[in-house]
């Protein structure tokens, strides 16, 4: 079982003026591996280091920074961690090389391809003490996400990977708001 803890809760105000937003930052402890998803952007990236340290943790520490997509409001602090391998669609980098994943990329984490909100999603699958925990990006925004996402890039697509996560997961980590529960 991993452990996954949400770092910092994401949020987006793209239905008002200010044009405010935030992804939701994960954390997931599995094994011997710490692993962040969508770094952010955030007004200050200590935000991120506190949260880090109140679960024992420091930049150093972190081995693998996943991007869900390439929207950069979820990738602009991948930066961040000296020692972590990035994970993204098109494989997992270390520094300058790149070797493809595997779809189990550990025993508790499942990496699956979830394209439509942009070509490039994917989504980590995490058995966690609770259930499976889809930890997705914009495939869902927030709970009761908007249905007609105005920045899919293949609206089919999108459907397909949304069917996709509803099936396989119990709870779902969206890109801008809290966990909730799949109602099956
Ligand atoms: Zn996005």
């Amino acid at each position: 079982m991993a452990e996954v803890k949400i770092l910092v809760e994401g949020y987006t105000s793209d239905e008002s003026n200010d044009e405010k937003t935030c992804p939701t930052i994960t954390l997931i402890k599995d094994k011997s591996i710490n692993l962040v998803v969508d770094p952010g952007v955030l007004e200050d990236q200590k935000i991120l280091i506190d949260k880090l340290k109140e679960n024992g943790l420091s930049i150093d520490d972190i081995d693998v920074v996943c991007i869900t997509h390439s929207h950069i409001d979820h990738y602009r602090n991948i930066g961040m961690f000296p020692n972590a391998k990035t994970l993204e669609y098109f494989g997992l980098w270390d520094k300058n090389t790149v070797t493809d994943w595997e779809e189990n990329f550990t025993d508790d984490i499942k990496i699956i391809k979830t394209p439509g909100h942009n070509y490039d999603g994917i989504t980590l699958l995490v058995s966690s003490d609770i259930g499976v925990i889809a930890v997705c990006g914009d495939v869902f925004w927030k709970e009761n996400y908007p249905k007609n996402d105005p920045y899919a890039s293949d609206k089919g697509k999108l459907e397909e990977s949304r069917t996709k996560i509803l099936q396989s997961a119990d709870f779902i980590i969206p890109g801008h708001a809290g966990i909730y529960k799949v109602k099956k």
